[in-house]
């Protein structure tokens, strides 16, 4: 993503992306199966198009396809793709840009061997790195940020050891970034220096594992055994046997995104020794201390309401808590439909009300978040239509005012129902008889840490990076692009 440009809306071509990474490296079987079950475990964090990339040895193999990882592989596709060291990407859809190009991992041969990269976040200044490879001679196939990494980590190898290379790529590269690399049959882990994105390491019984979340190393019948630092580099043995760790980049503050623990992870993954589920049953506690309203009945909007709603109704004590809400599985998030009806119109494909929970009764919502507030308001009006006397909405989280620059395809700020409005001109927006948020300082307390150490951009309009045209939160400094040290 360039730097200084606002997201692009979801509708549009923008390259923004949240995506799911894993890396293995296997002492004596393929690395292709883990990958794929493990990829179906994050596949939450991306479904536009899948891809594994293994290394034998030799040389490297690799299948990569538009789709859910169901739909991108045959077995046969991953019968084809030997080897023990292999790394694995879920991308994220942009609505109307469904382009192979960005499909990952990026691969890229050169005279120092091969390269594969499976990328989770954003940059901020891949236009400037981009423009000074192409200066001296790289030729660039997509318009990502992950292929300028892969360019530059290249050309740095063709310089230095391994280490060396990345860390020279890391204090040129400035954003959000979890990796996973193959450097021929070497796999790497490595997530920037303030920890926007999650990265895990997991053990197996035959080798270890890197990946976004700790759901996928469960699925692979692992053991967690710890975050990636931020700022880190991670190697996974070429046998299976261990890792070695290096600590590149160290800063002291950290900027760990606060809406992976809110929405985005599963509830089952533990990040950063957090485990996902417990802090949305916090944040649920929490909304009920700040904002509580009596009322006949708690639900939550399904999914991801459902922990912060049994952590309010507990907290409430008392208060009867039920599913209200029936939830259509088979349609997809509504905030990432690419256009306004097609939003309307999955709304009422997606939820209908139970309406014996709701006829008559004073009812109190639960949701993760508001993003435009169509999907709110035609929540509201639907448990009304099912008999409700009155509808109080709660958020777990602080009100959404700004889009997010580090890969998040969340919004523009018009779009953005809490860019300019206050709840209670929400409240009447979205027709209900109250709304409340929960405060950034309860979000931190419940994650447990301290709110300088998150990534708070889409709420406060500060970001954590040097995004041209935007406030920062922190001294931050941007890499200097081309005056680092003489090149040859
Ligand atoms: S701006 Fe918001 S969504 Fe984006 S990284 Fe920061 S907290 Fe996460």
């Amino acid at each position: 993503m360039s730097s200084g440009r606002e997201p692009a809306p979801t509708a549009g071509n923008g390259p923004t992306e949240k995506c799911g990474v894993i890396g293995l490296s296997l002492s004596d079987r393929d690395a292709a199966f883990p990958a794929y079950y493990g990829m179906y475990a994050l596949q939450h964090r991306g479904q536009e198009s899948a891809g594994i990339v293994t290394h034998d040895g030799f040389q490297q193999h690799q299948h990569i396809a538009m789709g859910l990882v169901g739909e991108a592989f045959e077995e046969s596709d991953i019968e084809g793709l030997t080897g023990t060291a292999g790394i694995g990407h879920v991308r994220y859809p942009t609505a109307g840009s469904v382009d192979k190009s960005n499909a990952q991992p990026f691969t890229v041969s050169f005279k120092g061997g091969s390269l594969a990269l499976s990328h989770n976040g954003n940059l901020v200044n891949a236009d400037t790195i981009r423009d000074e490879l192409a200066d001296v001679g790289h030729a660039f196939t997509s318009d990502g940020d992950t292929e300028v990494i892969a360019h530059d980590l290249a050309r740095n190898l063709l310089e230095s050891d391994l280490i060396r290379a990345v860390e020279r790529t890391m204090t040129r590269i400035h954003g959000s970034y979890s990796l996973t690399i193959m450097h021929d049959d070497a796999v790497l882990g490595v997530r920037d220096p303030q920890g926007n994105r999650p990265l895990v390491i997991g053990e197996l019984d035959d080798g270890y594992v890197l990946a976004s979340e700790s759901a996928a190393i469960d699925t692979l019948d692992g053991t967690t055994v710890r975050d990636v630092h931020p700022g880190e580099l991670v190697i996974l043995q070429e046998d299976g046997s261990g890792f070695d760790a290096y600590q590149l980049v160290e800063h002291d503050q950290h900027a760990h995104c606060f809406f992976e623990y809110v929405y985005f992870a599963r509830p089952d993954s533990v990040i950063d020794d957090t485990l996902v589920y417990e802090v949305r049953r916090d944040l649920g506690r929490k909304l009920w201390e700040e904002s509580g309203v009596e009322s006949d009945v708690v639900m939550p909007v399904p999914d991801s309401g459902r922990a912060f709603a049994s952590g309010y109704a507990e907290a409430a004590d008392g208060v009867d808590f039920a599913e209200g809400l029936m939830k259509n599985r088979y349609v997809g998030r509504t905030f990432i439909m690419p256009n306004q009806e097609a939003r309307e119109r999955a709304v009422r494909l997606k939820l209908n009300p139970i309406r014996s929970t709701v006829e008559g009764r004073t009812v109190t919502i639960i949701d993760d978040s508001i993003v435009r507030g169509t999907t709110s308001k035609q929540l509201v009006s639907l448990i009304r239509d099912a008999g409700a006397e009155e509808v109080h909405v709660r958020i777990g989280a602080p009100p959404i005012r700004a889009p997010c620059y580090m890969g998040i395809d969340m919004a523009t700020r018009e779009e953005l129902i809490a860019a300019d409005m206050d709840p209670s001109t929400i409240a009447e927006t979205i027709e209900a008889d109250s709304l409340a948020y929960l405060s950034t300082d309860a979000v931190a307390a419940a994650i447990g840490t301290d709110r300088s150490n998150l990534c708070m951009g889409c709420v406060t309009g500060e970001y954590p990076y040097d995004i041209e045209g935007e406030p920062t939160d922190r001294a931050v400094s941007r890499p200097a692009i081309g005056e680092d040290e003489p090149r040859s």
